[in-house]
């Protein structure tokens, strides 16, 4: 079990992609769940404020997550989930005691089917605290931001960089703040700081860490 944590645009799915395929492991994307919750409640009018409803929602979404795609209630909203309304709807969503706890129950139920790498905000501190390895994921704001340009770009789109910024901004803010579970280093974690790394930079020094834990003769899964 891998977990990875960090905020928006550090690299988590790319990495997490990346050591699943090298360890064949089951790539988990725990903030698509919270992203098909808020696609759910916005297409719904549910008001977000509304915590009985909203967990009500959490717990009878019936997410589907298989290689590069996610479904929800049967429907493939892989690509309505990557909208920036979306995005800043999650974060709201995420903030709910009862949906994290719908939500993290899920992901714990995924974790115990088969050996996973999983990414998002809580992993190492509250979803899997005994993770056999905790990585805490960063990179500088600025380079944070250049990169999910990109992918905005790459998907076709585009939005002023200043836009962006605020937006990735207050999303961190919201995610680093909120009293339940908030984004956070487990203190177990290793930092990796990957502003100035490649992909296959910070892929090595991961599997480096598994390789450490595999020799210290732990037993991993
Ligand atoms: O990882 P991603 O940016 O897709 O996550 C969307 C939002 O879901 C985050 O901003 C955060 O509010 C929430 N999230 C969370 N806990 C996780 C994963 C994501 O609260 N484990």
């Amino acid at each position: 079990m891998v977990a990875i944590d960090g905020p928006a645009g550090a690299g988590k799915s790319t990495i997490a992609k990346r050591v699943a395929a090298r360890l064949g492991f089951t790539y988990i994307d725990s903030g698509a769940m919270y992203r098909a919750v808020a696609l759910w409640a916005l297409r719904q009018k549910v008001d977000t404020g509304d915590m009985h409803r909203m967990e009500q929602l959490a717990m009878a979404a019936e997410i589907e997550l298989s290689p590069g795609r996610i479904r929800l209630n049967g429907e493939d909203v892989t690509d309505a989930i990557r909208t920036p309304e979306v995005s800043g709807g999650a974060s709201k969503v995420a903030v709910i005691p009862g949906v994290r706890r719908a939500l993290v129950a899920k992901q714990r139920a995924m974790g115990e089917r088969s050996s996973v790498v999983m990414e998002g905000r809580d992993i190492g501190t509250v979803v899997f605290p005994d993770a056999d390895v905790k990585v805490f994921l960063d990179a500088d704001p600025r380079e944070r931001v250049r990169r999910r340009l990109e992918d905005v770009r790459a998907a076709g789109e585009e939005i002023p960089e200043s836009a962006l910024a605020a937006q990735m901004k207050e999303r961190d803010q919201r995610d680093s703040t909120r009293a339940d579970a908030p984004l956070a280093q487990a203190p177990d974690a290793a930092y990796l700081d990957s502003t100035s790394l490649t992909a296959e930079e910070v892929e090595e020094a991961i599997l480096k860490i598994v390789r450490s834990r595999v020799t210290n003769g732990k037993d991993f899964s």
